[in-house]
Formats: structure tokens, sequence, C-alpha cells
């Protein structure tokens, strides 16, 4: 399977032989291989079932794809993302696992030079690289708001789209709009798959989105020329199957009643539930709570204090109030208080009441006798029977014994 669709283009290495050519060692490869396990644990098919072994084995086969990377309406976040991608490093792994032909960001050329790769890129890998596109496309007054060595924004999608072989559209912006579509959206700005719809599309919503997600998708379709299984929204559902309230490490305080009022509160400090801050976890579908940030342990919004935002979520990011409570169909609401503790009341019959009566009165009696027999304090009114020294009472109540003697005596 791997390296069988691709394989056949001409003057493309495979990973294997790059990996020769540079030096990219073994061990480097292999770490990727597992980190790319752990974004994609299944549902992925270059990784489903296998070893870091079989995966590498596998990817080492696979001809290197070649990437355009276009940017459009972004903050250049998903770009930032994947820069922090540490397993191999960065550079191997835009010039020894994968091939970025262009991408305006992190080339050194400007300008007519930047165009002139961009068009041999596009005529030279024509029907089979893959096109990331990042960031949101303006349409607004036939696109005017956003042009490039001359051309819209449009039409430079609908130049580069046309020939890829497939598109991935990374990052919120790119999918559906993003933070440029939010209300009152000026520039028109929309997705790519709302300008080609008809095109091979995969969409990686999130602000960012997991770059090992980028890369798992991006392997698999140079190893066998298949994407990835999608939903309905076009995301793949091996990294937005779940939802982060299921996953989310402070779910054990939603489940007790614990929220955060405000932001620096007590709850707050203590790591508390975001629920009542606005927190979109339960209606967002997404890995960031078991694929943190950056590859920091604990990096993630919700990890550091902030509530969700939905950001892979169409309908929530950029659309509702960031600080509006989720309102929740499908799971539980959370408790305003504590349940109860069920306690059981049963018949007590008068029987029982007296045979309890008698042995505190039985207990009692024995008390008082017990208090009076072996008393030692003098003087001491709360015991019966007691006497101070030298009062001249006989038949004293004290028992005798050398304890006693030599006892403290009270003052006359
Ligand atoms: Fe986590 Fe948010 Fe769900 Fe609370 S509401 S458990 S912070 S996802």
């Amino acid at each position: 399977m791997f390296g069988s669709l691709v394989a056949s283009a001409k003057g493309l290495e495979s990973i294997d032989e790059r990996m020769l050519q540079c030096g990219l060692s073994r061990r480097a490869f292999l770490q990727f291989c597992a980190t790319l396990m752990i974004a994609a644990p299944y549902g992925l098919a270059i990784t489903d079932k296998k070893t870091p072994e079989d995966v590498a084995a596998g990817l080492g086969k696979v001809i290197r794809p070649p990437i355009l990377w276009l940017s459009f309406q972004d903050c250049t976040g998903c770009t930032e993302s994947l820069l922090q991608t540490s397993h191999p490093d960065f550079g191997d792994l835009i010039l020894n696992v994968i091939s970025l032909e262009y991408h305006e960001v992190l080339m050194a050329g400007a300008g007519m030079q930047a165009r002139q790769v961009l068009d041999e890129a596009v005529t030279k890998y024509a029907g089979k690289y893959v096109l990331v596109v990042e960031g949101s496309i303006p349409t607004g007054a036939r696109g005017i708001y956003m042009k490039t060595g001359g051309r819209t924004a449009m039409d430079v999608l609908a130049d580069v789209g046309g020939k890829a072989a497939a598109i991935i559209a990374i990052g919120s912006c790119a999918s559906w709009g993003g933070i440029p579509s939010a209300d009152p959206d000026p520039t028109g700005a929309v997705g790519v798959v709302d300008l080609m719809p008809e095109k091979s599309i995969v969409n990686l919503p999130g602000c960012p989105p997991n770059p090992y997600t980028l890369l798992g998708v991006l392997l698999q379709f140079a190893a066998d020329g298949t994407l990835p299984e999608s939903d309905a929204q076009r995301r793949p559902k091996f990294a937005y199957d779940r939802d982060i309230h299921e996953h989310c490490p402070r779910r054990a305080h939603f489940d007790a009643g614990n929220f955060v009022k405000q932001f620096g509160d007590e709850g707050h400090r203590e790591g508390w539930c975001l629920y009542e801050m606005g927190c979109k976890g339960p209606e967002t579908h997404a890995g960031c709570s078991t694929r943190h940030f950056n590859e920091i342990p604990d990096v993630w919004p919700i990890g550091i204090g902030a509530p969700c935002i939905g950001c892979t979520e169409k309908s929530v990011a950029f659309r509702k109030p960031m600080f509006e409570v989720v309102q929740l169909h499908t799971i539980a609401a959370p408790p305003t208080s504590f349940a109860p503790i069920p306690t059981t009341h049963g018949h007590i019959s008068p029987v029982a009441t007296a045979l309890v009566g008698l042995a505190v009165g039985a207990v009692a009696g024995g008390g008082y006798v017990a208090s009076r027999k072996y008393s030692m304090v003098l003087g001491d009114e709360s015991v019966p029977g007691a006497r101070p020294p030298g009062d001249g009472a006989s038949g004293s109540s004290r028992p005798s014994g050398p304890d006693n003697d030599a006892g403290p005596k009270a003052s006359a």
C-alpha cells in the first residue's frame, strides 16, 4: 500500500532515500512516527494498529509529498504551531519528511521571485501536490480586500487549488471563515470548501490545530492517495471524534458542582471547572484535552485556566459570545448542589426503646458507682461522698490504700 499511488511521480524521492542523503537519524524518524501514533492512535491508515517500527518501515517508502502552502486572511498561528514540532525538528520535517515547495512566510524569496517559485511548482507538480491553505478568503467586492502579486485571493485559490491533488484547509479561518468572518464580516470571508466544494478537501479547524494532525493527513495521502474518514464537516474523525468535555481533566469538578465563578477566585486557583465562565468544551469536538499544544504537557486553553472557546466548531467560535454558558442537551446538567445523602427511617418499636433505656440506665448507674468508688480527687463536689481532710467526719467513703494516702491533699 505504502507509496503505491504517488510513487509514479518522476523526480521525487522516498523518505528513506532522503534520510540517507541528508543524514536524518533513524532515531529522530522513529520519534516522529511514535508522535504521529500518539496524535492518531486509530483511524489513520498509516498508524492504525502498528508499532513505531512498522510505521517507520511503511512511511520510509512513501514518496515525499510536494506541499504548497498559501496564506490568506490569517494570523499565521497555524504556521507558528507547525514551527513548534520537535520530532523531528522543523527543518528536517519540511525539507526531508515532506517537501515544502512554497510557503510565503517561511521562504526567503519575496515579490516576483516568490511568484516565480509558485508558478514553477504549480506547473512541475500539477495534479500531484497537496495544497495547504491557511486563512479565510475574502469574497466581498469581488475579492478586492486581499490581493497578492496582482491577483485576488480568490483568483490565486482558483488557480493553485484547481491543480492540486487535494487541499487541506488548516485552521478555522480556512475551514469556514474563522475570525475574519465574525459579525459584521466586512470582507465576506469564507472557507476553501465554500469556493471549491467539488474538490477533495479536508478541514482541520482549530486556533491552531495540532500540527501532527496535519502531518498525519498529509502522509496518509502521500502513502496511498486516500484521505482519512471525515465527519459531515470534512474533519478527519481520528482527530475530531470526541468532545473536549468527555476527556477534560476538570471534569470531576463539573460532576461535583465545583465551578469557577470569576477569574482569579479560589476555585480558579484550585483548577475547578470553567463551565460557568462560558467554557464551550461540552459542545466542541477536538483532541486538545489529550493532545496538548506545542508538545508541552498541560499547555492548552483549559489547562492554563482559560475556558474553551469552541474554535473547532463552525457554529460556536466567533459566533457565540465567549462567556455565554453552554446549553446542555446531551449530557447531564451540572448539579447546583450536592445530592442529599439518602437515609432510611425505620419504625422504632416501644420494646426496643425500653431495652435501649435499660442499657443506658445500667451504664449511667455503673458510672455513678465507679466514680464514688475510685475517685481520687478530694473536695471535688462532683464526686459524691468525697470530703475534704480534717472535717472530722468518720466513715469516709475514700478507699484506703497506699495510693490514696500518698495522693495530693487538698489544703484546708
Ligand atoms: Fe472541562 Fe469545560 Fe467541561 Fe468544565 S465545562 S469539565 S472546564 S470542558
